[in-house]
């Protein structure tokens, strides 16, 4: 029987359900909320208390699983998860991989070849013991591989990281799931740089696509083998939710249900983007929003529930499985 290492442990991939693709739970910052709290982050228990409502309430809505994206670089903290985790009936997945748009820490430009601890690239073992052992202590597994290129597009820490995940993917089988900057097509220099180390492109989920309303550059990266991820609904500062509704419903129109995912990328706190600010920029922004709001509208511009149920259960279960 196939199974998903979730916070909670191993779930049968039969059990994963509808599921949201990616998602961000906690987007923090240690080092500057140590030495300057953020006065919108209510304190550890009742930021978790939050975050368990708005899984209850998803389980409610028929969302089964979510998977959490927060990867170093966001601020992840998988014993914060935990305890979320341990409180709710959805299923949470996480993910291993290092999120820059361009420099990486000083520890990684001090170790690896030619640097000043001279040794090999301590990053694909890093990813790879998070998808095998277990991060840290926790004993939870990275199920997912995440990267991010945005507008300086593959920057020399980008590549890095890139490469890390192409070793990771190669060795464990994981799924590589991307941020993109889509109005820059960043998700053509991810294929041809996961193309060029070997990585089949059928395993790289190109993330944000739902950004771009360009149906060839979309259809591109289908027919070379990738899923997307319309994966933005309700951040209507990139786009708005009715472009992102057509691209979907002309998408599903075309023949592409069995390469789409559907999610938000909200987040019950974000230091970067604070609740304030989204409550007053998009108030929609959020987890629910797709069961609420964009299912009722797909249904009603066509899209038939067995096309919704490829999109959130079957495609959501094979990135999930990769290549393992
Ligand atoms: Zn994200």
């Amino acid at each position: 029987m196939s199974t998903v290492d979730t916070v909670n442990g191993p779930v049968a991939l039969e059990a994963i359900g509808r599921t949201l693709t990616h998602e961000h739970i906690f987007t923090k910052n240690p080092e500057i909320e140590e030495g300057w709290p953020d006065p919108e982050w209510e304190g550890e228990d009742a930021m978790v208390a939050k975050a368990v409502d708005t899984l209850d309430e998803l389980k409610t809505l028929g969302i089964e699983t979510i998977i959490d994206l927060t990867v170093p670089g966001l601020g992840r903290s998988i014993p914060r998860i935990q305890r979320v985790a341990a409180a709710t009936a959805v299923n949470i997945v996480v993910a291993t991989g290092y999120y820059t748009f361009n420099a990486l820490p000083t520890f990684f430009q001090t170790h690896g070849p030619g640097l000043m601890v001279d040794m090999d690239d301590p990053m694909p073992a890093m990813f790879i013991r998070d998808l095998t052992t277990g991060i840290g202590d926790t004993g939870v597994k990275a199920v997912m591989i995440k990267v991010a290129t945005d507008e300086p597009g593959l920057t020399p820490g980008v590549e890095r990281v890139m490469g890390a995940a192409a070793t990771a993917h190669l060795e464990t089988g994981a799924t590589i799931t991307t941020h993109t900057h889509a109005r820059e097509f960043r998700g053509r220099d991810q294929q041809e740089f996961f193309r060029s180390r070997g990585v089949p492109l059928e395993h790289v989920l190109i993330g944000h696509s739902g950004d771009s309303t360009d149906l060839d550059y979309l259809r591109e990266l289908m027919d070379n083998g990738s899923t997307l991820g319309m994966d933005r609904f309700g951040m209507v500062s990139m786009r708005s939710d009715s472009e992102r509704v057509d691209t979907v419903v002309r998408l599903v129109e075309l023949g592409y249900a069995e390469k789409l995912t559907l999610s938000h990328d909200a987040g019950v706190f974000s230091i970067n983007t604070p609740p304030s600010f989204r409550r007053r920029e998009s108030p929609d922004w959020n987890h629910a929003h797709i069961s609420r709001d964009i299912l009722p509208q797909l249904r009603e511009r066509g899209v038939s529930d067995a096309d919704i149920d490829q999109m959130m259960i079957t495609n959501a279960a094979r990135i999930l499985v990769g290549a393992r």
